[in-house]
């Protein structure tokens, strides 16, 4: 199968060029040419397997240039003990019938382990068959957690170097700790005087510095990203709508055939993409809800057909969702735009020129046969947390909260009832603070330890062990660097 830019329909690569590029040439974005179909006898033996079964045969069905054998020992690698009880993505029943997704089990109990754990191995596999001897080095700018769960991907992966830039002021205390004390020999953690935007323009930056690269080429390095607009990242995504499907299923929950909708949290539009690629699939999906908070670009794009990120920014409870630009959804506007590269270039012009663009009425037509956007303020939030765990007993991060009120508001205002999954990104833990205050606690501790405990003895569920191992780690990077000295750092990282 061919990869295709979305910015130059000519410009083809394989699975593993795609994956080890990351970005195109042109900028655009990697898609498979043509989406492999999933028949019903195929959905049907998925059903009895093991997710990392089903894991390995869709990749099959993408990563055509891998042999099946490769693929089976990444997916082995990627989700074995690090996860839960080996059930990376399990499914979770409210009393009133809506299913959670839960997808933070991992070993950074947040979703992006779905994707980091399986892309460095994916990555490596990719080297062995196009790579020129050269050590792969990924940079990332995070606000949290990403910069975390590629950390952990990546860590001890031989051929691969990691450096991660996070914001001082922007991320919570236990995303910090969980990345300045990270393991690894091959790792490194600064923060940046800044905010995230200023994280992720210098690592651009150093992306774009032509001399820069040429320097550290001549070492044996060359730079890659672990972000989700790599194809590497979204491909395994695929994977756990089609699980939950086969899981609903086989539990009775529906019969095979039956529609369901998923909510999904949206920030950078790569989850809820994945849900789309699993039904052009043909995996029996409805509609896919499409859940922002406060930063409600993507509302209104589907409410208006207008993207227009010239508004204020607001740093929310969810800041996993604080993004006004979706990397990810040029892959669905060269869909929407009958595939062409054409009005994506004009598009993305528009964008970076103006700040916003206007879908024609046909692409509007379309993206609200399969799409439904609706936000959820900060106040909201904390009601859907408290509600939650007052009526059902469970406990949700922010995060999941913003999709559970959003999937509610959509079933109230269509009356469709279709069985909703509303897909769970983070854990509660790791966002301590704005869930014990959304409950109503007025005693909460300093001690991110302490608040880890008090939420345990409240809601029983216990303390994630990759967050209580934390505890005594001790701190391994505590350098901190202005945007402008990022090259200087990554040299001196890579060269010393
Ligand atoms: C990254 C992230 C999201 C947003 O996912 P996108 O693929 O960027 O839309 C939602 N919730 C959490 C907890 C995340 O870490």
């Amino acid at each position: 199968m061919k990869y295709i830019s979305t910015r130059d329909g000519s410009h083809s690569r394989t699975a593993a060029q795609a994956i080890l590029e990351g970005i195109a040439p042109d900028g655009g974005l990697y898609l498979p040419q043509e989406i492999p179909a999933l028949s019903r006898e195929m959905l049907e033996e998925l059903c009895p397997l093991t997710y990392q079964e089903r894991a390995a045969r869709i990749l099959g069905m993408f990563l055509t240039d891998y042999t099946k054998e490769e693929l089976e020992q990444c997916v082995k690698g990627a989700y074995d003990e690090g996860f839960d009880e080996g059930r990376p993505a399990p499914l979770s029943t409210l009393s009133d019938g809506t299913a959670l997704l839960e997808l933070w089990h991992g070993p950074t109990c947040a979703f992006k382990d779905m994707a980091l754990q399986l892309l460095p191995r994916l990555m490596t596999a990719a080297m062995a068959k196009e790579g020129d001897g050269r050590q792969v080095v990924i940079l990332v700018a995070t606000s949290g957690d990403t910069g975390k769960a590629a950390l952990e991907g990546f860590r001890d992966v031989p051929g691969t170097r990691i450096m991660v830039f996070y914001p001082q002021q922007g991320v919570s205390r236990m995303q910090k700790r969980q990345m300045t004390t990270q393991q690894g020999n091959n790792v490194s953690v600064m923060a940046i005087e800044g905010n995230f935007d200023d994280a992720q323009t210098g690592v651009k930056k150093i992306f774009g510095d032509r001399a820069l690269q040429e320097e550290l080429g001549e070492k044996g390095f060359v730079l890659s990203s672990a972000n989700s607009i790599n194809w590497g990242r979204l491909v395994p995504q695929i994977v756990y709508y089609i699980s939950a499907y086969c899981d609903l299923a086989a539990d009775g929950r529906i019969k095979l055939g039956d529609q369901v909708n998923f909510c999904v949290p949206t920030g950078n539009f790569g989850n809820i993409l994945a849900a789309h690629y699993a039904r052009r699939m043909g995996l029996p999906v409805g509609m896919l809800v499409c859940a922002s908070n406060e930063n409600d670009v993507l509302t209104e794009l589907m409410n208006t057909g207008v993207y227009n990120r010239n508004r204020p920014f607001h740093t929310t409870i969810s800041p996993s969702m604080d993004i006004l630009i979706s990397s990810n959804l040029e892959r669905l506007l060269y869909e929407l735009s009958g595939c062409s590269d054409e009005t994506v270039r004009q598009l993305m012009e528009s964008l970076s020129a103006t700040g916003r663009y206007q879908l024609s009425e046909n692409a509007m037509e379309q993206l609200r046969g399969g799409f439904w956007g609706g936000c959820c303020g900060e106040e909201e939030t904390k009601a859907t947390i408290r509600d939650l765990f007052e009526e059902y007993s469970y406990l949700c991060d922010p995060h999941t909260a913003v999709a559970m009120n959003v999937a509610r508001q959509y079933q109230r205002e269509t009356g469709d009832n279709r069985p909703m999954v509303v897909v769970s990104t983070a854990s509660p833990y790791k966002f301590a603070d704005s869930v014990l205050s959304a409950l109503g606690r007025t005693d909460i501790p300093e001690d991110d330890f302490e608040k880890a405990a008090l939420l345990e003895r409240l809601s029983g569920v216990s303390i994630p062990a990759p967050i209580s191992a934390l505890r005594d780690r001790s701190q391994r990077f505590d350098a901190c660097c202005a945007p402008a000295e990022m090259p200087d750092a990554v040299k001196s990282f890579l060269l010393k």
